[in-house]
């Protein structure tokens, strides 16, 4: 009689990664800034460049700006002057000036703490309807400022998430970014994110992960195939 191929382990649970995870490398705890607005002009000035470039970046924009209304009333040269140690300035200058007409155009007074009670998803059509803001700003926004359950995908958690099998590898980020929010509790979001991005920096790189001294080897569906 053949012999049945031993079963494969069975997969980590996010709640058995998050535990693992936060061993490995300890994590802060959840602290919402409750600055919606602020952490939109940050996550916009944070893409392609360092955290430390980004903040510097946005330092220097709120010293030059001290509130919005000046930040919109200044030309556009004086925006990226304000902000190119953040990188890609003359881009990321017209970008950050059409956002901030348009979030002004909708709320004058510059509050977007409506988010906060807002049902999840609303928020996030919200925040997306705004010109060249995406699902993963969307939910920098709401995870970081206002402490919502919306799950950033990044590069990392993307990559990690695939190779541990709780998504499959081929499936496209935005479909990735749903399944994998749909898996997780409220209160899971925000470890599971910040969780799988020091794994994938540290650990899980894209190229020659660290797999021998991985945590979560065990039962790792990648072993020997990346
Ligand atoms: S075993 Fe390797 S591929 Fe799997 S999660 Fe760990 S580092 Fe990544």
């Amino acid at each position: 009689m053949p012999r049945k191929p031993a079963a494969a382990p069975p997969l980590w649970s996010p709640a058995e990664i998050i535990a693992i995870l936060d061993e490995a490398y300890g994590r802060a705890p959840q602290q919402a800034s409750r600055a919606p607005l602020f952490e939109l002009v940050l996550t916009l000035l944070s893409q392609h460049t360092s955290d430390h470039n980004s903040g510097e970046a946005m330092h220097r924009l709120v010293e030059r700006f001290p509130t919005w209304d000046e930040a919109l009333a200044a030309p556009v040269e004086a925006i990226e002057d304000a902000i190119r140690a953040g990188g890609l300035a003359p881009t990321k200058s017209k970008r950050l000036h059409a956002l901030l007409a348009e979030v002004h155009e909708r709320r004058p007074d510059w509050n977007l703490d409506f988010l906060e009670t807002m049902p999840l998803e609303d928020a996030k059509a919200w925040l997306t309807s705004i010109n060249g803001v995406g699902p993963k700003t969307a939910a920098c926004v709401l995870l970081f400022a206002l402490g919502r359950p919306a799950l950033p995908v990044d590069t990392h958690v993307e990559r990690v998430a695939k190779r541990l099998g709780l998504v499959p590898a081929k499936m496209p980020a935005d479909k990735a970014h749903a399944a994998l929010e749909s898996m997780l509790a409220p209160d899971e979001v925000y470890a599971f994110h910040v969780d799988l991005i020091q794994h994938g920096r540290r650990t899980c790189h894209a190229r020659g992960p660290k797999c021998e001294g991985c945590p979560l080897l065990e039962r790792c569906p990648q072993v020997g195939v990346v």
